[in-house]
């Protein structure tokens, strides 16, 4: 405490012995005090693009823009695609600059500069990617009510960028390309226009399958057949029949009947007289190979088929079989709705169609019991396709 007094008192003793340059030096602290006071009331000069202007104390860049038409000197909104103007004055506002170099927008500013403007860039929209998945288109051929998904589509993904302020599109792309599904018609008049109505009113059904036979779906069937007693109709495709003749002969010791469904399951109308007849004929022949014996019954692929169809297959003897029953699990529409499909409350007999290949089955094995319980229940008998052509 003592110290402190002591130094204070040696203080103000050289301050009351004032002399020249001290002097000077009061007097140029008076005027700064002066200077600053004016600098805080009205400001001092400094000029912006030449005209002046009055800087105070504390006055920032952004303050004097403020003052100016900002507006006019900002920069545009541009569209990211073709940088067109999406928004005037939408870009970035103008800015200070002093010699040449932008002054941040809290800067104070200080007299006597020379402030320019610098208008405000423009600035390009942002951009936005959307993701979306997309349904197949499905295509449609053939008419009539019954319909038979003959290729499955795809879902595909699609990656679009949009500018987000112009909905412009900038690209689009697949991630995964979307594959269109085919989807056969055909008039339910078929079932009866190619003879394979049902005739009488006794409780008789067939179960058909299609497609096979498959290694991987052909035999959890015959063991469900075999479990409850069943005799099916199978109607093979003379190609997968001679590449699996031990599952083919295994269908025909088992009971049931092996009937045709062409070699290579196109559509029979679109092909020309010599194909057609090759069709059939070769089928028959490939079939014929592996069980020692050429089907009776033929059943056209997607159920489409027209008057030259139908004589090829009269000359060739063959019985043309549709049905009048479909179960859809070709869809797979789930097991409930399998059996709920194939088990129509109808009189007379009955000729349903299932499938044992062409496309993932578990759906349909695992529907089988239930139908075959269904039919025993109503009192139905199951047959071949046989017995309703005797
Ligand atoms: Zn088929």
């Amino acid at each position: 405490m003592s110290e402190y007094l002591t130094d204070g008192s040696k203080t103000y003793g050289r301050r009351r012995r004032l002399s020249g340059p001290r002097l000077a030096l009061a007097v140029l602290a008076g005027v700064t005090l002066v200077a600053l006071g004016l600098l805080a009331a009205v400001g001092l000069p400094a000029t912006l693009d030449g005209s002046t202007l009055m800087v105070r104390l504390g006055t920032t860049s952004s303050d004097v823009l403020m003052l100016t038409s900002v507006a006019e000197r900002s920069g545009d909104l541009l569209a990211a695609k073709d940088r067109r103007v999406l928004r005037t004055a939408g870009g970035m506002p103008p800015s200070l600059t002093y010699r040449g170099a932008r002054v941040p927008t809290n800067a104070p500013l200080l007299p006597f500069r020379a402030y320019g403007i610098s208008p405000g860039d423009d600035v390009v929209e942002p951009t936005k990617s959307v993701t979306k998945t997309v349904d197949p288109p499905v295509d449609y051929r053939g008419s009539g009510p019954l319909e038979r998904v003959v290729r499955y589509g795809r879902k595909g993904v699609s990656v679009t960028v949009y500018g987000a302020v112009s909905g412009d599109v900038l690209s689009s792309e697949w991630v995964v390309p979307v594959r269109g599904e085919l989807v056969m018609r055909s008039s339910g008049a078929y079932a009866s226009s190619s003879g394979g109505k049902v005739r009488g009113t006794k409780k008789l059904v067939a179960l058909t399958f299609d497609d096979g036979p498959d290694p991987r779906f052909t035999p959890a069937i015959l063991k469900i057949l075999k479990d409850n007693g069943v005799k099916a109709t199978f109607f093979v495709l003379s190609s997968h029949a001679k590449q699996r003749p031990d599952l083919t002969r295994r269908i025909v010791a088992d009971g049931h009947l092996i009937a045709n469904h062409s070699r290579t399951h196109r559509d029979m109308t679109k092909l020309n007289a010599a194909e057609l007849e090759g069709e059939f004929r070769r089928s028959q022949e490939a079939i014929a190979s592996v069980t020692g014996a050429a089907p009776r019954f033929f059943r056209v692929p997607y159920g489409i088929t027209d008057a030259k169809v139908t004589a090829e297959a009269r000359r060739k003897k063959l019985q043309l079989v549709g049905w009048e029953v479909d179960s859809t699990d070709w869809s797979k529409p789930g097991t409930a709705t399998i059996v709920k499909r194939a088990t129509p409350q109808r009189n007379g007999g009955m000729i349903v169609l299932l499938h044992d290949s062409g496309g993932d089955r578990r759906q349909t094995i695992a529907a089988l019991p239930a139908i075959i319980r269904t039919y025993r229940e109503r009192g139905y008998e199951f047959v071949t396709v046989e017995r309703f052509y005797k």
